[in-house]
């Protein structure tokens, strides 16, 4: 059963109208959070809440991804990967110039000195991934239900691909984050339906997966609304000032919502509401794919990650998921599902018995930032206003982290990990 607000209650918030914008899974655990400190939240969104990335993603509760995605060496792998149009990495050339900007950031933060500093900023994430989730799973009465905390298997074909991965493995292992190398016979054991084409595996033990991140959210939202939360539709385009701060969310119908504070949680869309308050940001998308069909002949225990071909499975409540793969294409280009397609081909080479009747294909928006680090932060330029968003690839992992972290920063308490690497104008 949800509980009532929280017995924490930051005496300064008590009344205050916190808006969030954005009812993805950013923004539904950053209301449950303002609203345990005693906040009168209301979230706003364009649409229904959970249909942006956080309707169809992976359901990875990543713990172990502290890796950033540009690593050493990403540079040279570039332009094999672009040779194979349905590869894991795709561009629209049209939209090149416009990401420029973004991806020479991006090569920049791919320099070894670059990865070690982030890999250990976003361990800090990461570590307490769990921990944050906990308390807000049970309160909102999801527990065991739909999160699963089995550990993900990475297989590889070769031990020569596996070795690929050490320096990773060992950004991890020197991060706190615990993963055990698999043999061929363990990796068999553990999957029996994987076609006997890999060489090893590593269990990455603390991972664990949700049975549909849809559900996710509409069960932190519903708890959001049992508890007093507000839920307004509505498109934010801009925000009306008094005083020299921002005091109203302006909406494409016209209205001027008010608030004492805000926070912009709109992932990939975020941008220019940020741009709009004084920060502009290097945010831009790495689109994804994939396809889910219903339960028939192929079992799964947990999540695989197929490493060499750069996608996951995942077994979900409405049957096994396959997919992965970055599209740099910008947010306005339509779907190009033959790249949910030669995934799902690629799933079924090593998952012999998929069978893709009655599978749907989905593409999602990561909002990604070229740290790949998310933006969880005050901003620069008014004492009102937050930034969550930015969490590309781990966003429902790192949900209620965000969440709390920007609780913590809105009622001025201490945070438990420092915010300098998650800063809005750290560019
Ligand atoms: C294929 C794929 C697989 C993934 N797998 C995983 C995984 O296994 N594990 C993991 O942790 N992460 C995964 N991710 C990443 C994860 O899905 C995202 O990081 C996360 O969903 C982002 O959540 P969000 O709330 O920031 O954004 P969203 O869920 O996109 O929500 C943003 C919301 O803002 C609203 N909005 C936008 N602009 C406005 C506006 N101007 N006014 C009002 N509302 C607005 C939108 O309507 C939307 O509802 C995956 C992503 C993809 C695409």
């Amino acid at each position: 059963m949800p509980q009532s607000p929280s017995k924490s209650k930051t005496p300064n918030a008590s009344g205050q109208k916190a808006v969030v914008i954005g009812a993805g899974i950013i923004g539904v655990n950053v209301a449950l959070a303002l609203q345990d400190k005693g906040y009168d939240v209301t979230i706003l969104d364009r649409g229904e809440p959970g249909m942006g990335a956080s309707f169809g993603n992976a359901g990875g509760i990543a713990v172990t991804e502290c890796a950033p995605i540009a690593m050493p060496g990403t540079l040279m792998n570039v332009p094999g990967w672009l040779m194979d149009p349905l590869g894991p990495l795709s561009v629209r050339w049209g939209y090149l110039p416009k990401m420029l900007p973004w991806l020479l950031r991006f090569l920049a933060a791919s320099s070894k000195s670059r990865v070690e500093q982030i890999a250990t900023e976003l361990a800090a994430l990461l570590n307490r991934a769990w921990d944050d989730y906990d308390p807000v799973i049970a309160k909102a009465g999801l527990a065991d239900a739909v999160f699963k905390k089995e550990g993900a298997m990475a297989v590889y074909r070769s031990d020569a691909s596996r070795r690929k991965d050490d320096y990773a493995s060992d950004l991890r292992r020197r991060n706190g984050i615990k993963i055990r190398d698999l043999t061929r016979a363990e990796v068999r054991d553990l999957e029996p339906d994987l076609a006997p084409i890999f060489s090893c595996g590593v269990m990455e033990e603390d991972w664990g997966r949700v049975l549909d991140p849809y559900k996710i959210v509409m069960g932190l939202y519903k708890c959001f609304l049992d508890q007093g939360g507000k839920f307004e539709t509505a498109e934010v385009t801009d925000f009306v000032y008094r005083d020299g701060k921002p005091r109203a969310a302006m909406t494409t119908s016209g209205d001027q919502i008010t608030f004492d504070t805000v926070v912009v949680a709109c992932g990939a869309w975020s941008k220019t509401l940020a741009k709009r308050l004084g920060s502009p940001v290097p945010l831009d998308t790495e689109r994804g794919y994939n396809t889910t069909v219903p339960y028939h002949d192929a079992k799964l225990s947990r999540m695989v990650i197929c490493a060499d071909d750069s996608f996951v499975m995942t077994p979900m409540e409405m049957g096994i998921r396959v997919g992965g793969a970055v599209e740099l294409g910008g947010l306005t280009a339509a779907p190009n599902y033959d790249r949910a397609k030669a995934l799902f081909a690629k799933g079924k080479e090593v998952l012999p018995k998929l069978n893709g009747d009655g599978g749907t294909e989905w593409m999602g928006f990561r909002p990604s930032m070229p740290d790949s680090k998310p933006v969880i932060s005050k901003s620069p330029n008014h004492q009102n206003v937050f930034f969550a968003f930015g969490h590309g690839h781990l966003g429902l992992t790192m949900g209620a982290t965000t969440g709390r972290l920007i609780s913590d920063l809105m009622s001025g308490e201490e945070t438990p990990i420092n915010m300098t690497p998650y800063r809005i104008n750290r560019f």
